[in-house]
């Protein structure tokens, strides 16, 4: 995709994250959008840091490897927002500003272990299952409490908030409990005293309905990079 083109998309998502915030009486700088640049490759994520974008996310750390080392001197910031084997930490450690996909323990410790070593601290969101289908991923609703507890013993995980995937559903209704369940469990973890603002949810096809249940952040793909040639899951 060209500049243009690029530049197009963007503008247009961008206003329709606004109009989506002032739908549901948000201030639009309350949400911030995180482009999706996975399967798209290095001269693709150029053409958008010369928009002015430098935060992206992306599913696998084999793919950042290869961006991080095409685009290097860049100050890019990678989002890890896809499903994380516990043998991809140190990778993650050395290369990642944030990873919104942190679902277990075993993980937690292997991310801090590396951390340790590299002397850095990232921001880290939670992943919860809200969906039903089984192939989603995510800590179960009910682990969380406990999950939160044992994360204090791994302060290079700074914990900032949750993430989720909606179901995939033609039913609004049905996608937009899994936005308010999320911001429920977060709403209660606040309440519980920890410091978790942010709520990552919402994609190309369903922010609207992200933002009026409260997402703080979109994590967009396809609207912004165009149709992927392969499905990047
Ligand atoms: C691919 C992906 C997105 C973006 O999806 P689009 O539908 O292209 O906007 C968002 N979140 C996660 C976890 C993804 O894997």
């Amino acid at each position: 995709m060209d500049t243009s083109s690029l530049a197009a998309n963007w503008a247009d998502v961008r206003r329709r994250v606004d109009d989506a915030c002032r739908a549901a009486g948000r201030d639009p700088a309350e949400v911030s959008v995180l482009p999706v640049s996975k399967t798209f490759g290095p001269d693709v994520v150029r053409s958008a840091l010369s928009l002015g974008l430098h935060r992206f996310g992306e599913n696998k750390v084999q793919e950042i490897r290869e961006k991080a080392a095409a685009l290097a001197g860049e100050a890019i910031e990678w989002v890890v927002i896809g499903h994380l084997q516990t043998n991809k930490a140190k990778d993650v450690a050395r290369l990642a500003s944030e990873v919104q996909s942190l679902d277990r323990l075993e993980l937690a410790e292997a991310l801090h272990h590396r951390l340790d070593i590299e002397g850095r601290q990232i921001d880290v969101l939670i992943q919860v299952k809200t969906a039903s289908e089984e192939t989603k991923q995510g800590l179960a609703e009910e682990d969380l409490p406990g999950f939160l507890e044992r994360l204090q013993a791994f302060p290079s995980l700074r914990v900032r908030g949750l993430m989720t995937l909606a179901t995939l559903s033609d039913d609004p209704e049905e996608v937009r409990a899994c936005f308010r369940r999320l911001r429920e469990l977060r709403d209660r973890c606040v309440a519980e005293g920890h410091d978790m603002p942010r709520l990552s949810m919402g994609m190309s096809g369903d922010f609207p309905l992200a933002i009026a249940e409260g997402a703080t952040e979109v994590r967009i793909g396809s609207a912004i990079f165009g149709r992927r040639s392969y499905p990047g899951v």
